[in-house]
C-alpha cells in the first residue's frame, strides 16, 4: 500500500524540524553555531585543502602516498615534490614550511613530522581506533551518549585469496569480541529496544569485494559462488552471536552483482526469516529509484523485512572520472541538487513502504534528515522501522541533536590500520572539502534558510565541481 501525502505537508514540517534540530544541542548553544565551530586548530590541513582546488588535489595525492613512506626524509622529499609545484598556490604558512634545501636537513625533518602528525590526527578523527580495543572504547563512549553503532573493518577490494580469507576470519573474530563485550553492556532503551522488541546491540558492516579477490561482474557465477560461501559462514556465526550484519555498497560496477547475490541468498530457507540484515542504496545513482522499487517488491515476496540504508554515495569523483575515461554514460547524477532530490524521493518511497522494509537514513545534511523525520512523523512510522545514521567523526553534533529529539541514531565506526584505511580517509576528506557538501557550506556561513531550502535543479544538469581524484582502492 502506497500512502499519498501532500508534498506541501512534508515541506512545512521539514522546515520546522530542520530549524528545531538546528536550535538543539546539549551544549547550551545552537547546533548551527556548534557545527561552524567544529573546525578545530588541527583542521589546518582541511583549511589548506579548501583554500584552492590545485592544492586540494596535490595534498590528497600526497596523503594517499603517506602510509607507504618509510622515513622522515622520504616524507619531506615527497612533500616538496607534490606541493612544491609552481602551479600550486600555497598559503604562506605552508610555503614557509616547504622552504628547505634538502629532505635530510633539520627543517625538512620538522616539516615531515608536522605534516605526518597532522594527517594522523585527521585520520583518528574519522577512524574509531586502530585495533579492537580502541574501537571498543569508542563504541562504549557512543553507547553512553545513547548512540547505536555499526563497525566496519577497514579494507576493501582485496587482491589475493589469502587476504579474502583473512578478512572473513577477522570479521568472525571481531563479531565474537563485540558480542562478548556486549554481555556487560547495560541496556539503553533508546537504541536497544523498539516497540517492545529487543534489537541486536552489535552490528557490523561488510563489503562484498573483500570476500573474493576476483569479485567481478564479468564472472558473475564464479563471484557469486565464492562470495556466497563466505557470506553463509558469516551469517551463521552472526546468528549464533546475535549480531546484525549490514552490507555496504561500493562502486557502480559491483552494484547489480551485489544486489543479485544478496537477494538470492536471503531467499534461501535458512536465511529467509532473518530481519537483522541490511543492504545499501546510493541515491547519486541514476538507477537507484528503480533499485529501491525492486528491493521493496523483493522484500514483499520475502515476507520478512530487511533494513535498507539510504546514502547519497561515496564514490562520486571516481564514478565520474571512470565513466568519462571509458566513454560510458555517467551512472551518477552530475548536479548535486539532482542527488538531493532523488535522496528525498527514495526516502519517501522507503518510509511509505515501512511495513516491508526498515529505513536507515544515512546523511550529515540537516535538510535531508529533517525531510526523513517529517515523512516518518506524518506516516506514523513505528520506531523499529526507522533510524538515522551518521559516519564516525562526521556527524557528532547532528547525532547528538537527533538523540536529544528521541531518535535512534547509529554511528558507522570504521576501525583498523591506516594503510588499508587510506581509501576511506580520502573519501571523507573529499566529502568534507567539496564545494557542494553540506558540511562545507555550513562552515562557510551560508544563511540557515539557504542551507535547509528544498534542492533545486540547475537549468541543465552539469558537473558542479570537477572531479579530481581516482581513489586508490581499485
Ligand atoms: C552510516 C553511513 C553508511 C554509509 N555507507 C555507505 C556505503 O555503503 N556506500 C557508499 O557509497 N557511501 C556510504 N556512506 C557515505 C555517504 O555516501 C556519504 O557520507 C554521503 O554521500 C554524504 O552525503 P550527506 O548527505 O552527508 O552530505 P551532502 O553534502 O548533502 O551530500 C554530499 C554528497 O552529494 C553527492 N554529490 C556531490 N557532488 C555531486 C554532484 N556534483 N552531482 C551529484 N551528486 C553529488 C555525493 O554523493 C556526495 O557524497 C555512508 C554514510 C553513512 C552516514
Amino acid at each position: 500500500m502506497v500512502l499519498q501525502v501532500e508534498k506541501d505537508i512534508y515541506e512545512a514540517k521539514t522546515q520546522e524540524i530542520a530549524k528545531q534540530l538546528l536550535s538543539t544541542t546539549g551544549e547550551n548553544r545552537s547546533l548551527f553555531s556548534a557545527l561552524r565551530d567544529q573546525m578545530r586548530p588541527d583542521d589546518k590541513l582541511l583549511a589548506w585543502a579548501m583554500s584552492n582546488p590545485g592544492l586540494r588535489v596535490q595534498l590528497f595525492r600526497f596523503i594517499d602516498t603517506l602510509p607507504a613512506l618509510r622515513s622522515n626524509s622520504e616524507i619531506a622529499a615527497h612533500l616538496q615534490e607534490y606541493l612544491g609545484d609552481d602551479s600550486v598556490e600555497l598559503p604562506s604558512a605552508l610555503k614557509g614550511m616547504l622552504n628547505f634545501a634538502n629532505p635530510d636537513s633539520m627543517p625538512g625533518q620538522v616539516a615531515a613530522t608536522t605534516v605526518s602528525k597532522g594527517v594522523e590526527t585527521l585520520a583518528h578523527r574519522y577512524i574509531a581506533g586502530e585495533n579492537i580495543k580502541q574501537a571498543l572504547k569508542s563504541i562504549e563512549r557512543l553507547r553512553k551518549e545513547k548512540m547505536a553503532f555499526t563497525v566496519d573493518l577497514l579494507g576493501e577490494a582485496v587482491i589475493t585469496e589469502v587476504e579474502a580469507e583473512s578478512y572473513l576470519q577477522r570479521y568472525m573474530e571481531l563479531m565474537s569480541q563485540l558480542a562478548a563485550a556486549a554481555k556487560s553492556w547495560k541496556t539503553v532503551t533508546l537504541i536497544d529496544e523498539a516497540d517492545g522488541e529487543a534489537l541486536p546491540k552489535v552490528q557490523v558492516s561488510v563489503k562484498l569485494t573483500a570476500f573474493y579477490s576476483q569479485f567481478d561482474p564479468l564472472d558473475d557465477k564464479g563471484s557469486e559462488e565464492k562470495v556466497t560461501s563466505h557470506i553463509r559462514t558469516l551469517l551463521r556465526r552472526a546468528y549464533e552471536l546475535g549480531v546484525a550484519i549490514h552490507f555496504d555498497m561500493e562502486q557502480y560496477i559491483y552494484k547489480d552483482l551485489t544486489f543479485n547475490i544478496l537477494k538470492k541468498l536471503l531467499m534461501e530457507e535458512e536465511f529467509k526469516q532473518r530481519t537483522d540484515i541490511g543492504m545499501t542504496i546510493q541515491a547519486y545513482l541514476r538507477d537507484s529509484e528503480a533499485d529501491a522499487k525492486s528491493l521493496i517488491e523483493w522484500a514483499k515476496q520475502r515476507g520478512n523485512p530487511i533494513t535498507i540504508r539510504l546514502v547519497k554515495g561515496a564514490y562520486w569523483d571516481q564514478e565520474t572520472i571512470t565513466a568519462e575515461q571509458k566513454h560510458w554514460q555517467q551512472p551518477v547524477y552530475n548536479d548535486k541538487a539532482a542527488t538531493d532530490i532523488n535522496f528525498e524521493k527514495i526516502t519517501q518511497l522507503l518510509l511509505e513502504n515501512h511495513q516491508y522494509i526498515y529505513a536507515a537514513i544515512g546523511s550529515h545534511n540537516i535538510r535531508s534528515q529533517a525531510r526523513a523525520i517529517a515523512i516518518a512523523q506524518s506516516l506514523n512510522v513505528p520506531q523499529r522501522n526507522f533510524e538515522m545514521q551518521v559516519l564516525y567523526g562526521m556527524g557528532d553534533k547532528i547525532a547528538r541533536a537527533l538523540v536529544e529529539q528521541g531518535y535512534r541514531v547509529r554511528v558507522y565506526c570504521p576501525y583498523g590500520e591506516l594503510l588499508p584505511g587510506m581509501a576511506y580517509l580520502i573519501r571523507r576528506l573529499l566529502e568534507n572539502t567539496a564545494n557542494s557538501s553540506f558540511i562545507r557550506q555550513n562552515m562557510e556561513n551560508r544563511p540557515v534558510e539557504e542551507l535547509i531550502s528544498p534542492p533545486v535543479l540547475a537549468d541543465k544538469e552539469e558537473i558542479s565541481s570537477p572531479p579530481i581524484f581516482l581513489l586508490p582502492c581499485c
